[in-house]
């Protein structure tokens, strides 16, 4: 089998580590592929292409904005035109089925092509300022910040990366990009697509192994300026810690518990297909999910018997032949997710449907879950408070409006949140009431490039996508000009 390189300075290098990284297909246990791993050695190297091509050479950097805007375009429409090659690769790297794959490489381009047209858009304000230095013009512009390490999960592969990529490249900044060791085919083909697309030699680097090692060094290293990462809660706590070494710029993406908070004045069919999207969409692996289904009493049972009919019904098989759900992203992710169901049954909570691994007919020797769904679920329970980050949703009952904003507010997380009523008022009101970056009323899960995306609480620092997306990766710098001349005389002795 041909080994992948990983690109740096410009160049696909074998690496230096002597390790080969194997992609599995979730679906068929099969490996689908060789990647040579990177060594820490070829990390620095890729630091110091990419402190080279932003301090010395600068042509990136000091590229104007339409040119930079006009590179970027370029990159979209080559990710458009491989929009079928790379939406297949992700589907039997990561286990999504192919249209969910389709849309995340859909929504890259769009991406791109978003923050192409935003650098071409005025960033920088003029301020009005007080006489006691003279005649003074004060303004400000926007710089990249420099190097910039971007590290990110497995669950949206492709799109996380473009995510990060995008705005960061567009800002001009150099980037060291470091995939998920589990999902790493997509950032191949996207560094090919770099490369064709005449990005400068050092500005983009692709760099491969474990986060322990690989990841820690970007998050180490004094020669980087910024890190941004999307991935668990607890190690973004360590990348911040990581980080302060060189008090360096930081972008986090974290982890989620999301309430999906039902009233009983609620469309109770669009509630059951919104929640079934919430949790199930790519298997219940998006940080975002709605995994706490948090419901109106007097409605639960005729809710909980619908999604448990509809989930029941759910197809699963080969992504590639687009089922309602694919395969969770490894044997060691699958094997986690079913931990926590045997921890739900022993906490007492009560299983409606699903709870086991299915191994049906060409499913047998992948790693699929079947969509789970536990009802009577108490606050204290630790399927309630953690992250499971697969097909797995608790559902717990309110009897009053501040009921339902104490359940919903009641983990660690603040990262997203859906409220289902007719009452708009009360929408209004109960979605200003909880604690999270991102929020739907009555729908569950639309992103879009134009909107910022993060979390509050333990889900994250910063934002990405929109305009603060491209925000995170520049310097702010304020210019006061004298337009007076000499000192003025209260500043004399
Ligand atoms: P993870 O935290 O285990 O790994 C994420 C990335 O960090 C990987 O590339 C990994 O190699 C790297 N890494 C691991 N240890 C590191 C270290 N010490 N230093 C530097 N890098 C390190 O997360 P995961 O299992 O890949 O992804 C699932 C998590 O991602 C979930 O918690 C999910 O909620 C979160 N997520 C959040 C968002 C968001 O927008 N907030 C989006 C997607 C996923």
């Amino acid at each position: 089998m041909k080994k992948n390189k990983t690109f740096i300075n410009g160049s696909w290098i074998e690496g230096t580590s002597g390790k080969t990284l194997q992609s599995v297909n979730p679906a068929t246990g099969d490996v689908i592929a060789e990647v040579q791993e990177n060594s820490l050695e070829d990390v620095e190297q890729a630091i110091q292409a990419a402190k080279e091509s932003f301090y010395v050479t600068r042509e990136w950097r000091d590229m104007d904005v339409q040119s930079r805007s006009d590179v970027l375009l370029k990159i979209a429409d080559m990710v458009e035109e491989r929009l079928e090659d790379i939406a297949e690769t992700e589907s039997m790297d990561n286990g999504k089925p192919l249209r969910e794959a389709e849309a995340d490489v859909d929504d890259a381009v769009h991406c791109f092509r978003y923050y192409a047209g935003l650098i071409r858009t005025p960033q920088s304000g003029v301020y009005g300022v007080n006489s006691n230095f003279g005649a003074m013009h004060s303004y400000t512009v926007h710089e990249p910040v420099g190097v910039c390490g971007l590290i990110t999960p497995w669950n949206f592969p492709f799109l996380m990366g473009i995510w990060k990529m995008a705005p960061a490249l567009a800002a001009g900044n150099s980037i060291i990009f470091k995939p998920s060791s589990d999902t790493v085919l997509s950032a191949i083909k996207m560094f090919e697509i770099f490369e064709k697309a005449g990005l400068p030699k050092g500005v983009a680097n692709l760099v491969i192994g474990p986060g322990s090692t690989v990841g820690s060094l970007l998050a180490e290293s004094k020669d980087v300026d910024m890190i941004t990462f999307t991935g668990s809660t607890a190690v973004g706590q360590n990348i911040m810690r990581a980080a302060a070494g060189n008090v360096k710029k930081i972008g986090l993406e974290l982890g989620g518990k999301s309430p999906n908070v039902i009233f009983a004045d609620a469309d109770l069919d669009a509630a059951v297909e919104w929640a079934m999207i919430g949790i199930f969409f790519n298997q219940g692996e998006v940080c975002c999910a709605g995994s706490r289904i948090i419901i109106e009493k007097s409605i639960k049972d005729k809710f909980v018997k619908r999604l448990s009919g509809r989930a029941n019904r759910m197809t699963l098989g080969n992504p590639l032949n687009n089922p309602d759900m694919g395969p969770l992203v490894s044997k060691k992710h699958m094997q986690d997710v079913l931990a926590y169901i045997e921890i739900g049954k022993q906490e007492g909570a009560k299983l409606v449907c699903g709870g086991y691994r299915y191994e049906e007919g060409e499913c047998a020797k992948g790693y699929f879950v079947c969509p789970t769904i536990f009802d009577e679920c108490t606050r204290n329970m630790r399927i309630v408070q953690e992250e499971i980050f697969g097909p797995v949703v608790v559902i717990q009952t309110f009897e009053t409006e501040e009921e339902a904003i104490v359940l919903a507010n009641d983990t660690i997380y603040g990262l997203a949140g859906a409220v289902f009523t007719n009452d708009a008022t009360k929408a209004i009101r109960v979605i200003k009431e909880i604690r999270a970056g991102i929020t739907w009323v009555n729908c569950y899960n639309p992103a879009f490039s134009e909107a910022p995306w993060g979390g509050y609480k333990m889900s994250g620092i910063g934002r990405e996508l929109g305009v603060h997306g491209l925000e995170e990766y520049q310097e702010v710098k304020q210019i006061n000009m004298s337009l007076a001349s000499g000192i003025p005389g209260w500043y004399k002795n």
